[in-house]
């Protein structure tokens, strides 16, 4: 049973139609109308030490701004920004209190920096390793929503940054390489420390230019294939336009891993990925460079059901490749069926 065979099973059980729930499993965010042309927003997402982080790797003051990170980056995948937070916290028995008190530090900083403030929760012992995990609401007026599911044939797909960074800054880190390099820092910091794009994606939601918007969590292949799923539709990406390719590259000189696996199918880098008419290129860059992001073109949404690749080879021919669902899953079959 994979990750989404796991959704799929409690979404078909998961009750019936309440018309105030605008967006339930299968969005970033779930959305309930709150009246008045306004509407909740509502996330969550856990981080599991030995999963999602390795406590001799990353600084706790560095992990409690990430999993306030991650967390927004879906408000901002909706075209919201944050308002609260709500934080589960399971500490081991023997847990450091010095590491307690960074954590709590980055996470209270993160939220200042987003905007918003920690309202309650609860804490917990766990019987092996540390696990947090965080709600966040956010609040927006309904009609400037952006769902995965409104993505038409013709669109460009932009995303909002470089991919693939996260990924190669781990496996920098597990390595203990580059660590006081210029060319790898912007590598490693995205992994240990993202930043969530929630002033873009507020600003595109409200330019009303954007079509459909995800937040790029598993991996270019398997978001953008939710989107298309959402949207009912294919997608071509061209490998050659894929942000942040050369610096990957020097990544690879120096640690075992494929560039282009990394941009295609490495997780957490937490850009935003949206599509828009092609006829919007334009306004779309200028929003991008009021948030001090420029925003690149990837491909286009296809009819269709597949994601595929248009992949550069070393002797300048080109493959296409389906990529469709090939990023992170956390329960995929390692023995391949
Ligand atoms: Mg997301």
């Amino acid at each position: 049973v994979n990750e989404r065979q796991i959704i799929q099973y409690l979404s078909e059980r998961a009750g019936g139609a309440d018309s105030r729930i605008l967006q339930s499993i299968g969005d970033d965010c779930a959305v309930i109308d709150q009246g008045g042309g306004r509407v909740l927003l509502l996330t969550m997402d856990t981080l599991i030490e030995g999963v999602h982080f390795d406590c001799a790797l990353h600084p706790p003051r560095l992990l409690g701004r990430k999993v306030v990170s991650v967390n927004i980056s879906d408000i901002g995948a909706m075209g919201s920004r944050p308002h609260a937070l709500l934080l589960s916290l399971g500490l081991p028995p023997s847990f450091d209190e010095q590491w307690f008190r960074c954590f709590a530090d980055g996470l209270t900083d993160a939220c200042r920096d987003y905007g918003c403030r920690l309202i309650g929760g609860d804490t917990v012992a766990s019987p092996q390793g540390i696990n947090c995990s965080v709600t966040v609401l956010g609040e927006m007026e309904m009609d400037r929503v952006v769902y995965r599911s409104g993505a038409q044939p013709g669109d460009t797909i932009w995303v909002s940054g470089p991919l693939g960074f996260a990924a190669a800054g781990l496996e920098l880190l597990r390595l203990g390489v580059g660590q006081d390099e210029d060319w790898a820092a912007p590598l490693i910091r995205r992994h240990l420390d993202p930043m969530a794009r929630v002033e873009l994606g507020g600003q595109l939601a409200e330019s009303g230019l954007v079509h459909a918007m995800i937040d790029l969590s598993d991996g270019l292949a398997t978001d953008l294939a939710h989107l298309c799923h959402q949207s009912k539709t294919g997608a071509l990406i061209r490998g050659h336009d894929l942000p942040g390719l050369s610096r990957l590259i020097e990544a690879g000189r120096y640690v075992p891993g494929d560039p282009f696996q990394w941009a295609v199918a490495g997780g957490e880098d937490f850009e935003l990925l949206f599509t828009a008419a092609a006829t919007v290129s334009e306004e779309i860059l200028a929003v991008g460079q009021r948030c001090n992001l420029e925003p690149v073109a990837i491909g286009t949404i296809t009819t269709g059901s597949a994601v595929r690749l248009v992949q550069p080879l070393a002797d300048g021919a080109v493959r296409e490749v389906d990529i469709t669902y090939q990023g992170y899953d956390h329960f995929r079959d390692k023995s391949g069926s």
